[in-house]
């Protein structure tokens, strides 16, 4: 007799599969384009330069040490990453209402943000994109979530945000239902709602006394702007929305596996701040107690320091321009062949990610006949691709869609 006997064997998480599958194949001809991390043109993890100066320059640190952090985490890291997001001068701050709680990286955020409405607060209901990030389901259910919808987001035809179906779904949310947007770069269309677009929505959402979650993994990275990333949040608290945020630093800072992230919680009331710290404390203390120190130290430094900040922008625009050139290239490659349909949402689309319109039976024969990886719902990560690989893959798409 096993305690373990009977345990069912759960579906593979498809982004880490999809990835070993890659791994695995032999051919030499075969593209990743999986999982969503940057990679360089010779299809290599990148340490930004920044991050190795704020790495040395902390090895050196005499004065630091390896207590613990306390419970919400360094305070210098919490303020920048709130600054970040909201500009340093926005009046939240000024006024004492905005605060930051260092979480494990983006995932870890939206997890404490995500228990704490459902425990504490008793909010029970979450509204999430349709599609969206893989993972966003499992956490808010693991959370405490009793009811979990979705609004429509896509519209497949056009290729496009489908705003006219996401505001009438949001319109029949009941009141405090917890609606979660992705700030910038949506995962996986790569297609985020115009300004106008993001007005009607927080106006849907103060007229229906909804709770706004964001969720932005991609400030930075998405546009090579940190600002005009964060303008969608930015508005909504011009608008007097109160709202938790996810930061992740995991792609704009190359932090993957140091989990660095920090859930900013914006108060209408600063009274309230001590409930919720003193609340918010027992929530983290329940999951790790005190959050890593490395790579929120390295985001502090970099983020404190106006030389560090300066290089920090720089790579920031590395990246993206090389996303932004991967695009073209691929849109261009598709448009010389004829590849039948249109392409144009290749260059249209920001972030990491596209979302291509193919057709899983079309993502099978890619992978199968081509080696080329992406996941089923056609979504591909456009770092995958580089100046050698990106016709051979143009090819292959060229040959599934009419084959
Ligand atoms: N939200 C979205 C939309 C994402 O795409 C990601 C990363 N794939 C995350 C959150 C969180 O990632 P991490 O926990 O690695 O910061």
């Amino acid at each position: 007799m096993s305690f373990f006997t009977g345990i069912p064997v759960a579906p593979p998480i498809e982004v880490f599969h999809m990835n070993k599958l890659f791994m695995d194949e032999t051919s030499p001809d075969k593209v990743n384009l999986t999982i969503g991390a940057y990679r360089t043109e010779e299809g290599k993890p990148w340490v930004l330069p920044v991050v190795r100066e704020a790495e040395r320059q902390i090895a050196a640190d005499e004065t630091l040490n390896h207590e613990y952090l306390p419970v919400l985490g360094l305070d210098a890291f919490c303020k920048a990453a709130t600054g970040l997001l909201l500009g340093n001068d926005n009046k939240a701050i000024q006024e004492g209402r905005a605060i930051g709680v260092q979480c494990l990286s983006g995932t870890g955020s939206l997890r404490m943000g995500a228990e704490f409405l459902s425990r504490v607060m008793g909010l029970k209901t979450a509204y999430l994109s349709n599609p969206t990030w893989g993972n966003h389901k499992l956490v808010f259910k693991v959370a405490g979530f009793e009811t979990i919808k979705e609004y429509t987001y896509w519209d497949p035809a056009n290729r496009a945000v489908n705003i006219e179906q996401m505001i009438a779904d949001l319109q029949q949310a009941p009141e405090k239902s917890v609606v979660v947007l992705h700030g910038c770069a949506h995962n996986p269309t790569g297609m985020d709602p115009t300004h106008d677009e993001w007005k009607r929505i927080a106006q849907v959402i103060k007229d229906r006394h909804l709770f706004t979650f964001f969720d932005i993994a991609y400030q930075g990275f998405a546009s090579g702007d940190p600002d005009s990333d964060a303008w969608p949040i930015r508005y909504f608290l011009d608008q007097g929305l109160e709202m938790f945020v996810a930061q992740s630093f995991a792609k704009n800072f190359g932090l993957y596996n140091e989990r660095v992230g920090n859930l900013t919680v914006v108060f209408n009331d600063k009274s309230a701040i001590a409930g919720f710290s003193s609340q918010m404390s027992l929530v983290v203390r329940a999951n790790w107690s005190n959050p890593p120190a490395h790579g929120a130290r390295v985001v502090a430094k970099v983020l404190g320091d106006p030389e560090l900040r300066k290089s920090w922008h720089e790579a920031i625009k590395t990246m993206s321009d090389r996303i932004k050139q991967m695009r073209a290239a691929l849109r261009s490659n598709l448009e010389a062949l004829g590849t039948p349909g249109k392409w144009d949402h290749i260059t249209k689309m920001i972030g990491l990610f596209s979302y291509t319109g193919l057709t899983p039976e079309q993502v099978d024969h890619l992978v199968k006949k081509h080696k080329v990886f992406l996941l089923s719902d056609g979504r591909i990560n456009i770092c995958g691709l580089n100046t050698k690989n990106v016709e051979y893959v143009a090819k292959a798409i060229d040959e599934t869609v009419r084959s």
